[in-house]
């Protein structure tokens, strides 16, 4: 007989029940008195998980029917597991209680790069992105297999990991270890009563189409979340899936938070004289900048084309449009004589040359440097090939 009965008691059981009476049991008080459900149970919920805790596992049933609480207790590390884990380990969550760590499991979110280019983020875009991802199978709804056919683990009592007590010296110490029987998983089915469409997994894979709403404005690593349709899994909370935004680079333009900036080559004539240069924008226009007479832009200038820059997310205003000019010079010996003389008259004097001081002053010609920048890299790669192979030689030029 067994000595004490206060576990059975808080099970409302009689100490002969078989396991199933005791999950059954368990599985209807705890939904009773599960503090979501049932705040003014006080205690009640975590003595039952404690109850049944002990009781569903066969050695720590064996050694509370022999000794009586007392007998776990000088076990030393019995205090199990939290109340919480235990009941959505059964029934897979709570209540939807969020946050803490006694709230129900939840999968992993699911993270995926959408490559998005500058004008779709510019223009605003709907669009749709197929996925795979895992959900509770239809045809067993997650049994795995026909109703009934898949029965807890007999030798860890579905826990997934057996314990034995084994004697180290003076001290019985408890070894946990996956059990062997149902790998770790705490159910055993026949492979004939195995669910035709998930072979017993549970989950089936599925294709799932997401329509996605890209906001004018949305920027790079700008994160699109769908709460919930994460992979599923039987007795767990799916996660999110995640979309975050990933900004191709723009040929064209670069994007600095909600400011634009571009590079306009402009001919000499328009940078001196005035004229015309067009910007093709990111969405169906382009922009024809005037350039006023006598601006003299010079190469390296920065101008703004006020509110033309990435519209703002979920704001009505506009960054700005940088430009920054490049100017195209003529190509050597692009007139003649005369034109030039013309020049002389038009554009401002020539500075007179700085004084030498009492340096000697030595007539030099220029070249064109090209040539000579190969031929002098080329030298220098010989000598280094040369005097690679020295001993204790290095390359003084390096
Ligand atoms: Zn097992
Ligand atoms: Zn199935």
């Amino acid at each position: 007989m067994v000595r004490e009965t206060k576990l059975y008691d808080a099970l409302e059981l009689p100490a002969t029940a078989t396991e199933s009476e005791l999950k059954k049991a368990y599985r209807k008080l705890a939904l009773k008195y599960h503090p979501d459900k049932n705040p003014d149970a006080g205690d009640k919920f975590k003595e039952i998980s404690h109850a049944y805790e002990v009781l569903s596992d066969p050695d720590k049933r064996r050694i509370y029917d022999q000794y009586g609480e007392e007998g776990l207790s000088s076990q030393g590390g019995m205090g199990g597991m939290d109340a919480e884990d235990l009941f959505s380990q059964l029934f897979g969550g709570g209540f939807g209680r969020q946050g803490g760590r006694s709230g129900p499991r939840r999968g992993k979110d699911m993270v995926h790069q959408l490559k998005v280019s500058l004008e779709d983020l510019y223009k605003g875009k709907t669009t749709k992105l197929a996925l795979q991802k895992h959900i509770v199978c239809p045809k067993c709804e997650g049994r795995g297999g026909k109703e009934g056919a898949v029965k807890t683990c007999k030798a860890c009592n579905g826990q997934g990991v057996r314990v034995t007590m084994r004697q180290m010296g003076p001290m019985m110490q408890q070894v946990q270890q996956p059990c062997s029987e149902c790998h770790g998983e705490g159910e055993i089915m026949k492979d004939e009563d195995r669910c035709p469409e998930c072979h017993g997994r549970k989950v089936i894979g599925e294709r799932k189409v997401l329509e996605l709403f890209i906001d004018k404005g949305m920027k790079d690593g700008q994160k699109i979340t769908f709460a919930g349709e994460g992979d599923q899994s039987p007795g767990i909370t799916p996660g999110d899936i995640i979309i975050v935004i990933d900004e191709k680079p723009h040929p064209v333009f670069q994007r600095k938070g909600d400011d634009l900036f571009y590079e306009a080559k402009i001919d000499l004539l328009t940078a001196l004289a005035g004229g015309e240069f067009i910007i093709p924008h990111l969405d169906n226009r382009a922009l024809k900048v005037t350039v006023a007479q006598g601006e003299a832009l010079k190469t390296g200038m920065i101008k703004v084309i006020p509110n033309e820059g990435m519209p703002v997310y979920r704001h009505h205003n506009t960054g700005h449009l940088f430009v920054k000019f490049n100017i195209d010079f003529p190509p050597p010996h692009w007139t003649d004589p005369e034109n030039i003389a013309k020049l002389e008259t038009i554009l401002p004097p020539r500075p007179p040359l700085p004084s030498t001081g009492d340096k000697h002053v030595d007539d030099v010609v220029m070249q064109d440097a090209e040539a000579y920048q190969t031929s002098r890299n080329q030298d220098h790669d010989d000598e280094y090939e040369d005097q690679r192979g020295g001993p204790g030689v290095q390359c003084a030029q390096q």
